[in-house]
């Protein structure tokens, strides 16, 4: 048998509800902020990734599914989303509409990591971007608004780290600090650690290395290497956030090191996830719509991993699953066709509808309308098939009553309040 490749899963329909609670959570709490929906495509030039995320980070250094399509041309599966939306943005000079721009997306992502729980091949991500603004409310919004959706979900037990990178002129400064301290720890620091003293020594702060970390604790820390106008900022986004009455604690080891990203860098982390912590990670890139080509244009955005979303809800209550109104049992030839057209016209009027198709002893098809979670099952035999009827029963009290098909289509809303009512109760 061919079974699906490693890090890969299939979302089987149990699980598929807690995706569309988190989907339709999402669309609702962002469009209310006017946020709008876009969708860019699964694969790019791989140079858009290069440049877009940088070839000294793992992603583009060792996570990237780059093959070779057919007329030679080098073609890269998206690992994020940013890089694709900002794209996407320059070549429809979404930019000339003016003002702020005001983005999300979600979709499948793909990096070829070591598969484990919270980390797959292809995972999905629901981000979103605030381009063509640099004032600190504007960082401040976009966290306010994960926090949002994190809590309609009913997320507990999060903490957010937050730092600042400052700009370029801050980091370069920063950086002849940082170096001056990490040199005589130099031997100390792990493999990868010591090859970034040179290149990008700003990414030694993230090592997961435990003799590394220690280390970094006690490094210089970039916020003291802050100008004036980017400490502004981020003083101001702390404070918008306090006004905001959502928690925040300075982690001075949370950066990134390219030259894009600017100011605000933040994770929402849970204590329910073991390893693989963080549901939320994002910050501020001023630098990347021109890297890209596009005009000097402002931003910050985030991306959250669903499938950690999922896990979490997870351990929440369970969801219950969409179970149907109504459930027809029928049998006999002409009953079954009544059955179907029924079926279709119950659901035409709004009714969730399941119907039996399996032919099978009136009594195997009540034992499944139990288990469907119907209100109510329409019984259809030869008696009622002669004379175009159908009888009523209410699961619960077993209470049944014999009508006409065309009178209970006339009695829909009547029917729709006591079926709410019911499965309210
Ligand atoms: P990590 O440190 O866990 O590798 P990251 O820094 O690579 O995360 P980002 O690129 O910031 O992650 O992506 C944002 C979010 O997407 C993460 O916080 C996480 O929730 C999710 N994510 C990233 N990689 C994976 C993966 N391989 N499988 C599942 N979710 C992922
Ligand atoms: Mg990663």
């Amino acid at each position: 048998m061919i079974q699906a490749l490693r890090g890969t899963r299939d979302i089987l329909p149990e699980e598929v509800v807690y995706w569309q609670l988190i989907e339709a959570t999402v669309a609702e709490i962002l469009g209310r902020a006017v946020y709008r929906e876009i969708r860019a495509p699964i694969f790019e030039q791989t140079a858009l990734f290069e440049r877009g995320i940088g070839e000294a980070t793992d992603v583009v250094g060792k996570e990237m599914y780059t093959f070779s399509s057919r007329g030679d041309q080098s073609i890269t599966l998206r690992p994020e989303g940013t890089a694709g939306v900002v794209r996407a943005y320059i070549q429809n000079k979404l930019y000339a509409q003016g003002g702020v721009q005001r983005l999300w997306y979600t979709g499948p992502m793909f990096r070829y990591e070591r598969p484990q729980a919270g980390r797959q091949r292809q995972f999905h991500q629901v981000g979103l971007e605030l381009l063509g603004c640099d004032a600190p409310r504007a960082d401040a919004e976009v966290i306010a608004l994960a926090n949002n959706i994190l809590q309609t979900l009913g997320l507990q037990n999060l903490e957010m780290d937050i730092n600042s990178v400052g700009n370029g002129e801050d980091r370069q400064n920063y950086r002849a600090a940082l170096v001056g301290y990490l040199e005589p720890y130099k031997n100390d620091l792990d493999a990868d650690s010591q090859e970034r003293l040179i290149r990008n020594p700003l990414r030694i702060l993230d090592s997961k290395d435990p003799q590394t970390q220690e280390i970094a604790q006690n490094a210089p820390k970039i916020t003291e290497h802050l100008s004036v106008a980017s400490k502004n900022h981020f003083d101001t986004v702390l404070q918008l956030l306090r006004d905001l009455n959502i928690k925040y604690q300075i982690n001075h080891c949370l950066v990134r090191g390219l030259d894009y990203y600017t100011h605000t860098a933040f994770e929402i982390k849970s204590n329910d996830l073991g390893a693989q912590a963080t549901v939320c990670g994002g910050g501020r890139y001023d630098g990347l719509v021109k890297e890209l080509g596009g005009p000097e244009t402002q931003a910050v955005g985030w991306a959250i991993g669903m499938e950690r979303l999922v896990l979490l809800l997870q351990q929440l209550d369970s969801i219950a699953v969409n179970s149907p109104d109504l459930y027809i049992v029928s049998r006999g030839v002409a009953a079954e066709a009544q059955g179907l057209l029924l079926a279709q016209k119950l659901r035409s009027l709004d009714l969730g509808v399941e119907l039996d198709l399996s032919g099978s002893a009136f009594g195997k098809q009540f034992k499944r309308a139990d288990r469907s979670g119907a209100v109510a099952c329409l019984v259809i035999g030869d008696a009622e098939a002669e004379n175009q009827s159908v009888n009523l029963k209410w699961l619960a009290s077993g209470e049944q009553q014999a009508i006409a098909q065309k009178d209970l289509l006339d009695m829909v809303a009547e029917l729709k309040a006591k079926i709410k009512g019911l499965k309210s109760s």
